[in-house]
């Protein structure tokens, strides 16, 4: 005689539930997890369409030329910390902050303002964890860097043969953050990043867990992260200090200071997008 579903009880389930509802159970699990691969996939790879509009597109750029077009560009920017200034303003100029008192990095390249569609893709890639987001961050700022490279930082000749080699440093993440993330954002953008433009890595050390920087002034904010880096090793000249938001460029230049104690003479501060300082 066939043994009655019920028999089978106890030994799948845990509880006495029936062989269908255990299975049923395992199975639902498993659709759902090939469903959260499919998605991730999905959104990693989706080659052919613009990341903002979802409109098909040729070649390779994740973007439309219009949405590219239409991203908050920092054209018109201090040249040493990137604060957004008038289109008025003459390029490779130092804001009246830089003059009075300059951050301890000489030149930076910041090409967006954190604003609009940049705020959206930052958030999606710090908070959801999105690799599509945080791949075409990386891709605006090879871009973005490709170009300004070329002309040397604003470097004269004379020093530009330096830039030829740097190494980037991301702003090492606090631990409780990294963990409630899941992930260290900027590590990951480093990584990425570096790849990308084939620079080397080195790594600095978060001396102390510092708060969050929301809500603080400037000078509480530059209070918050003093000497709160130290590097791992001696660095090479040219260094470039990575953030994904530069806010008022106090984290970098805590950082960039670091990089001077370890033997760079030149730093660089680098960050996918500045909030204007109306917005602080
Ligand atoms: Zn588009
Ligand atoms: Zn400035």
């Amino acid at each position: 005689m066939a043994t009655p579903p019920q028999a089978l009880c106890g030994v799948a389930g845990s509880d006495g539930e029936g062989v269908m509802d255990f299975l049923g159970r395992r199975i639902g699990r498993r659709v759902l997890q090939l469903g959260q691969r499919f998605g991730d996939s999905v959104r990693q790879a989706l080659p052919g369409y613009c990341a903002f509009c979802l409109t098909p597109v040729g070649g390779s750029q994740p973007w439309c030329a219009s949405c590219y077009a239409a991203l908050p560009w920092n054209r018109h920017a201090c040249r040493r910390c990137g604060e957004p200034m008038p289109a008025s303003t003459v390029t490779a100029v130092d804001c009246g902050r830089c003059l009075k008192s300059p951050p301890a990095f000489d030149a930076s390249l910041v090409p967006l303002r954190y604003e609009s569609h940049l705020t959206q893709l930052i958030h999606r890639f710090k908070f959801s964890a999105d690799p599509r987001a945080g791949e075409i961050l990386v891709r605006l700022l090879a871009s973005a860097y490709h170009f300004e490279a070329s002309s040397s930082f604003g470097m004269s000749f004379n020093e530009a043969p330096r830039v030829a080699s740097p190494v980037i440093v991301g702003v090492p993440g606090q631990r409780a953050r990294t963990r409630e993330r899941g992930f260290d954002h900027v590590g990951w953008l480093t990584q990425r990043l570096a790849g990308r433009l084939q620079l080397p890595v080195c790594h600095a050390i978060r001396q102390r867990e510092t708060p969050t920087q929301r809500g603080l002034d400037r000078r509480e904010r530059q209070r918050n992260v003093k000497a709160a880096f130290v590097m791992e090793q001696e660095l090479p000249n040219v260094v470039v200090v990575l953030d994904d938001v530069m806010t008022t460029g106090a984290t970098l230049h805590s950082l960039a200071v670091a990089c001077h104690s370890a033997g760079a003479k030149r730093v660089v501060g680098v960050a996918c997008a500045r909030t204007p300082s109306g917005r602080i």
